[in-house]
């Protein structure tokens, strides 16, 4: 159901001004988006923008069981319905909620006419276009050059960013079409950060131990992806940076006693 009043923490919109984030927004409401629901179907036409505030979406190319591979995750530093930017109305990926939480939710043919009418508005979240096509290079750059290891690395970080807490739940599944790899793939590059006392994962459940540690271990993608948001967004746009060692990760890690489950 619509939660009226939720307060605007999506980072696009809060860089807009206030007269074009009204226009934009207009009198819609943010929703409670649900784990596992599925936003849009890859090469289905787009009924609605969403500009996430704690949930994240995941972006995951056509393909046949393993050859599906996650992309893109998108946050509070950014929207889905990017085609629509571009004046097409068909999603080339499948959007699904990897994380459960609220986002704005815009009509396609709203968006269209308000982006057509205002060139600032349409200009501000070309930028993020640009930011996440550059991500979208560089993460086929990263799967095809990276270890799998380095390249959990990454994914773990980008998750807990856009989660906003170093304790969020992954599915193995999701992990393995993120890595492109199987799911025994996975729980061995797993190890190998729990072994580092990096991370703690069990049964999906992630706690980030050392955030540090993680970005050493993580492929250079990580900072790069960092560099052009912060670049080509601002310095009001960097990711969140949680402490190094977050108590609560600690606790939880504690909980669930370190061992790798499916
Ligand atoms: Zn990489």
């Amino acid at each position: 159901m619509p939660t009226k009043r939720a307060p605007i923490k999506n980072r696009l919109l809060a860089a807009l001004s206030s007269e074009d984030r009204l226009r934009l927004l207009g009198d819609t409401a943010a929703l409670d988006l649900n784990l596992s629901e599925t936003l849009s179907e890859s090469g289905a036409h787009i009924h609605h923008v969403y500009f996430p505030v704690d949930s994240v979406i995941s972006l995951i190319t056509p393909g046949i069981s393993r050859e599906q591979l996650e992309v893109g995750l998108v946050g509070n530093e950014g929207m889905f319905g990017l085609p629509l930017l571009l004046g097409i109305r068909v999603s080339p990926l499948r959007a699904v909620v990897q994380g459960a939480g609220r986002a704005w939710r815009i009509d396609a043919g709203h968006f269209l006419r308000v982006i057509e009418s205002h060139a600032s508005i349409r200009q501000a979240l070309n930028r993020y276009l640009y930011v996440f096509l550059a991500q979208l290079m560089q993460t086929a750059t990263c799967t095809r050059f990276h270890l799998v290891e380095a390249r959990l690395a990454r994914w773990l970080l980008m998750s807990r960013d856009r989660a906003h807490s170093s304790h969020f739940h992954i599915t193995h599944e999701f992990l393995a079409r993120l890595l492109g790899v199987r799911r025994v793939g996975v729980t061995s590059a797993a190890s190998a950060l729990q072994r580092r006392d990096l991370i703690r994962y069990k049964r999906g459940d992630v706690a980030v131990l050392d955030a540090r540690g993680l970005e050493r271990a993580a492929c250079p993608c990580y900072a790069i992806d960092k560099r052009i948001y912060r670049r080509v967004l601002g310095k009001g746009l960097v990711y969140r940076q949680p402490a190094e060692r977050d108590p609560e990760a600690i606790r939880l890690a504690t909980r669930v006693e370190g061992s790798i489950s499916c």
